[in-house]
């Protein structure tokens, strides 16, 4: 399976696919696999409590024997009587802690009480408004608790849900562009009676705090995709650029490299074919060899009636030069005929051997009188001739001259007059007689 898909996917087909798969994937991923959380060592922090009774208040806070657990009496006298429950975050090295990478917090505190809420404060410190040696002017980033949900277990809050104390805003005098709650650096954490009450008794007793956040905010996690993708696209567009380039470059040294073949197999074919319209005994064309002169010259006629004449020969007694003088003789006869046939007609005249020891001159522009005269001039050089000293020739002639749209004719016509030559005593020339109707073969 896994090859058959390499064979359809390109390597980049599959590394996209890949990539699909792993963004659907990160996309689906449950929050809570990218998500970091922190709990707060309890114990490992100094924890304090107080009242306004440091300010003048009559109020009382008392830590209990169990751990992070306290009281508050609340006494009227003060105008806003309090109590708090302090956790001092700073660290050895001196910083507190950076909460800003958290998006929401979560309470473990019981309460009892007559409060309808309890106040949270996380105290930030930035040099943007904190003065070295002055601990009030550390952010007061608060929130409202409502004792119910309090009370009903863990409580989960949002940290963007915070607002900045208006108290602290006025007396530190705080531009706007500064008013936001920040958490870079919160060096306490401060439980305190609510707004709502006046007096009265209420006991706290803090299990747990901690925060969670995402260890890659879902926005980062979206522009981290689209750029990856972004990236990817490019990547497979200058492949397809390089691979296309490779691509053209190969196929155009394939087309040079076919084509020069292409160019020695042509040279070769034009050799071929010559070798096979040429008779390879005598050098003349073979029947192959007159096709495409017999076609041209059909074509002349059709068109402007150009003449086309047609000698048809036939060496006279071969049998007998063969018998009497040897084959290889009868071959040297053969040669001597195309040889003075070639030497004794015009260049647009065609020589060919028809066959066995008969040959045909094709006569393009030729009227039967002169391809009769060709005709002549041939039978009285043949008849001339001495072969190897001894052997005497003759030939009979019949000539043609096409008077229909009709090559079979002219060859029926030229073999016919062959056939009379042969007939009246042979070495002669006889012209078919144009307007004679065709001869039976017995006639
Ligand atoms: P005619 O005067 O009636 O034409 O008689 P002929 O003997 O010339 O005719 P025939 O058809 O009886 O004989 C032709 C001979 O030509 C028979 C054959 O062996 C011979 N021949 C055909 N081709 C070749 C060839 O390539 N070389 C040689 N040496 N002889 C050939
Ligand atoms: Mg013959
Ligand atoms: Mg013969």
């Amino acid at each position: 399976m896994a090859s058959k898909l390499r064979d359809y996917l390109s390597p980049t087909d599959l590394g996209l696919a890949l990539l699909a798969i792993l963004s659907v994937a990160i996309l689906m991923m449950p929050k809570q696999w990218i998500t970091r959380e922190y709990q707060l060592p309890l114990s490992e922090f100094q924890t304090a409590v107080f009242s306004d009774a440091v300010i003048g208040g009559n109020s009382r806070a008392t830590m209990l024997e169990k751990a992070n657990a306290w009281e508050c009496s609340l006494r009227a006298g003060f105008e806003d009587p309090f109590c708090s429950f302090q956790i001092a975050l700073v660290g050895p090295d001196g910083k507190g802690l950076d909460l800003s990478i958290y998006e929401s917090m979560t309470l473990n505190l019981r309460y009892e009480g007559s409060a309808n809420g309890v106040r949270l404060y996380l105290r930030n410190r930035h040099p943007h408004y904190y003065v070295v040696g002055d601990l009030t002017t550390t952010k007061y980033n608060g929130a409202e608790l409502d004792v119910d949900s309090l009370n009903r277990g863990a409580y989960t809050f949002r940290l963007k849900d915070f607002s900045v104390a208006d108290w602290w805003i006025t007396s530190k005098s705080i531009p706007m562009a500064l008013s936001h709650p920040d958490f870079n650096d919160v060096l306490f954490i401060e439980i305190q009676t609510g707004s709502d009450v006046r007096s009265g008794e209420h006991r706290f007793e803090l299990e747990s705090i901690s925060w969670s956040g995402p260890i890659v905010r879902q926005s980062t996690l979206y522009r981290a995709l689209v750029v990856i993708w972004s990236a990817a696209i490019v990547l497979v567009l200058l492949i397809r650029v390089v691979t296309l380039n490779l691509q053209l470059q190969r196929h155009a040294r394939y087309q040079s490299e076919l084509q020069k073949i292409n160019g020695l197999l042509n040279v070769k074919n034009r050799k071929f074919e010559e070798l096979a319209k040429t008779d390879a005994l005598t050098g003349v064309a073979n029947r192959l060899g007159v096709r495409e002169v017999l076609y041209r010259s059909l074509n002349d006629w059709r068109a402007k009636r150009t003449p086309l004449s047609l000698i048809m020969v036939d060496i006279d007694h071969f049998k007998t030069i063969n018998d009497k003088h040897g084959h290889d003789m009868g071959d040297k006869v053969l040669q001597v005929v195309a040889e003075t046939f070639t030497h004794s007609v015009r260049q647009t005249d065609l020589v060919a051997r028809w066959g066995g020891e008969e040959f045909i001159v094709i006569c393009p522009n030729t009227e039967l009188l002169q391809a009769q005269s060709v005709a002549e001039n041939l039978r009285g050089r043949l008849a001339n001739t001495l072969v190897g000293g001894a052997v005497h020739i003759t030939a009979s002639f019949g000539v043609s001259t096409l008077s229909d749209n009709n090559l079979d004719e002219l060859f029926r016509q030229a073999d016919d007059a062959l056939y009379q030559a042969k007939a009246s005593g042979r070495n002669r020339v006889v012209s078919a007689d144009a307007t004679a109707p065709p001869k039976l073969a017995n006639g």
